[in-house]
């Protein structure tokens, strides 16, 4: 068990002994609550229509294969993800969207092994809302507490998943998809209490494609229509973010990582712009080393993408993790210039570089 579970679980532990709604059955469900006589935080919130979202019970979902835990407090993000499989159907029914549901939950418990669903909610490209993990629909409605799915590798005790059905890769998500996105995120966010800021996509987390280069480009328009469906207005602080590098991309961040893969002492990897085989085989020996497990978004067996050496949210840390000052360190000094000669921005040229002076850069 890690830090991070521990505490959940004693977070857990702690709020035990409130019974829930209708949930346990056979599987000996353990309801997290709060102390008697607090008013539900939710009660004291904005108001936004709760969506119709449809219950597990009402899509046949399995029992849970054991307990589903529940935090005694709010998530910090609220997470968008695709579900790559089963693919971009043209079939919109709520019935395609049931079996869709049917279909992650059995590989999930199935293949990966996990008690339930991995994601809380679950969002079809006809635009139907349905609860992923058990007693997700009830827990945010109640709107103080926290379902852990398993949707974001090493995040899951602070992180509410979102899966759309589809793959955004290339093309964009269909109308019915993203006004039911926007709708489910505003009654989430407004439940917990949370920001549009705190909307992230999966890959701002782990190495992965997902939601898509698309959908995730389309994040701060969603932040944006989130909070008009919220009744805010910005401006808003939007958050500063990794790049994500692929096998075959090339540019000057390319070459950055490169000068800065060569400064962690990987002496083997080119400086030529060029994401190839050794530039990949180095990011996956780095996460290795730091015990970075990929974490591959896919809902279904058919899609085995392999994300294994992206460079992304969980590889870049590692990366910049330098102590040398770009004057001091010659592979450090070459990364600096090609992303200040790309563009990046630096404030402070010559310092010790931190994490946002290497986000700032690599913005450019
Ligand atoms: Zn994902």
């Amino acid at each position: 068990m890690t830090a991070a579970s521990s505490l959940d679980r004693r977070a857990l532990l702690r709020g035990a002994g409130v019974l829930g709604l209708g949930a346990a059955g056979a599987t000996g469900i353990a309801v997290a609550g709060r102390p008697a006589g607090a008013a539900p935080t939710a009660e004291r919130k904005g108001s936004v229509p709760a969506p119709r979202v449809y219950g597990t019970a009402e899509w046949g979902a399995r029992p849970p294969a054991g307990e589903i835990e529940v935090l005694d407090r709010v998530p910090r993000y609220i997470v968008v993800h695709h579900t790559a499989e089963p693919g971009n159907s043209e079939d919109h029914s709520l019935t395609h969207a049931m079996r869709v549901c049917r279909s992650i939950q059995r590989f999930h418990m199935d293949t990966r092994g996990w008690i339930d669903s991995g994601q809380q909610f679950t969002n079809s490209r006809g635009g139907h809302v349905l609860e992923g993990r058990h007693r997700s629909l009830e827990v945010v409605h109640d709107g103080g507490r926290h379902v852990v799915g398993a949707n974001v590798g090493g995040r899951n005790s602070e992180v509410v998943g979102i899966e759309n059905e589809g793959l955004y890769v290339t093309v964009d998500v269909p109308p019915a998809l993203w006004d039911s996105l926007v709708a489910l995120i505003a009654w989430i966010a407004t439940r917990y209490g949370r920001p549009v800021e705190s909307i992230m996509g999966h890959r701002d987390f782990n190495s992965t494609e997902c939601p898509g280069e698309v959908l995730y480009g389309r994040l701060d328009e969603l932040r944006r229509a989130v909070a008009k469906a919220m009744g805010q207005r910005g401006p808003f602080e939007l958050p500063l973010k990794w790049p994500l590098l692929r096998p075959n991309d090339a540019g000057p961040r390319v070459r950055a990582a490169q000068h800065l893969l060569r400064a962690r002492g990987f002496s083997d990897v080119p400086t030529d712009g060029v994401f190839g085989p050794a530039t990949r085989r180095a990011v996956a020996r780095l996460a290795d080393a730091h015990g970075v497990l990929p974490h591959s978004c896919t809902a279904t067996l058919r899609a085995s993408a392999d994300e294994r050496g992206y460079l992304g949210s969980d590889i870049w840390p590692l990366l910049t993790a330098t102590t040398a000052r770009p004057g001091e360190n010659a592979d450090v000094g070459a990364a600096v210039e090609t992303l200040r000669r790309a563009g990046g921005r630096l404030e402070s040229p010559g310092g010790l570089l931190v994490r946002r002076d290497w986000q700032r850069l690599l913005s450019g």
